[in-house]
């Protein structure tokens, strides 16, 4: 098994992705974050649910904002959302008519996300800010490196505290267990881009179970993101220091992983 060591290769930089990737299987990390190895993405003509993704991260950061600044009632708030949704597929329809199948279910799923919004801003939550770059240094003792990441949505309830909200294209019970998977840290790692504390971190389902949508919240989550600070820095510490990059990966890591040629399981192991 390959378990390179090479400090001085630390980036300067750490996403959530990137950070996941090294608890998968510090190899991958090694590979792709440290020499900068990258499959080539596959061209396809087709719209792919990463654009069905995309595109509803805009309509929603767009509808949300336009919300929040003109203090629009819950009345005209199905129509905005329609409004923005149109603006948003009207182009993606005009450079592909395949995106029509993506349109009509995000249809289906509107009125539902407009229940869950409504209920949500019934329990005191206001929408703060969406779609934002976000990015803060952790240092140790001679080291240093920056956490990044866009951040889908910040909301703050009417006693001041903060959430972090992440939209998903997947239901609320594949949300609830990707919590199962100890490799995700994405949800802490957002909450730690911020410098000002966050209490709560939410994935919101943007699919239907059955006529509804809903959120799952990160289990301890300011305990989490503590343990989480405190790991990456010693982590990071550590590679600058030399520590090994085995390539432990397992095989549902392995399966998907981009630079397998490169750590050539299979002939090892
Ligand atoms: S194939 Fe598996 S072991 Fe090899 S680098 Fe990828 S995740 Fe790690």
């Amino acid at each position: 098994m390959p378990a390179p060591a090479a400090p001085a290769l630390l980036p300067a930089k750490l996403s959530a992705s990137g950070y996941n990737s090294l608890i998968a299987c510090p190899y991958q990390f090694f590979a792709t974050r440290m020499l900068g190895l990258n499959a080539i993405d596959e061209l396809s003509d087709l719209p792919e649910k990463r654009d069905y993704g995309d595109w509803l991260h805009q309509i929603l950061a767009q509808y949300h904002a336009t919300v929040s600044a003109g203090q629009v009632p819950l009345a005209q708030r199905a129509a905005l959302l329609a409004s923005v949704s149109e603006q948003i597929f009207r182009q993606e329809l005009a450079r592909n008519a395949a995106a029509l199948g993506y349109y009509v279910r995000w249809q289906k799923v509107m009125p539902a996300y407009l229940h869950w919004a409504a209920e949500r801003e019934e329990q005191g939550w206001q929408f703060v800010i969406g779609e934002q770059q976000m990015e803060r240094d952790l240092s140790w003792p001679g080291g240093a490196i920056r956490l990044h990441g866009r951040v889908d949505r910040i909301d703050e309830h009417a006693d001041g505290t903060r959430a972090v909200l992440d939209y998903k294209t997947k239901a609320v019970q594949a949300l609830r267990d990707r919590f199962k998977q100890t490799e995700d840290h994405q949800l802490p790692f957002y909450g730690l881009l911020s410098t000002t504390p966050m209490s709560a971190g939410h994935y919101v389902a943007l699919e239907l179970t059955g006529s509804k949508t809903g959120d799952v919240a990160a289990p301890d989550y300011a305990l989490w993101q503590d343990t989480l600070e405190h790991r990456i820095i010693e982590q990071m510490h550590a590679i600058s220091t030399g520590a090994a990059l085995p390539a432990n990966g397992i095989d549902t890591v392995c399966q998907y992983c981009d630079v397998r040629g490169l750590c050539r399981k299979g002939a090892w192991a």
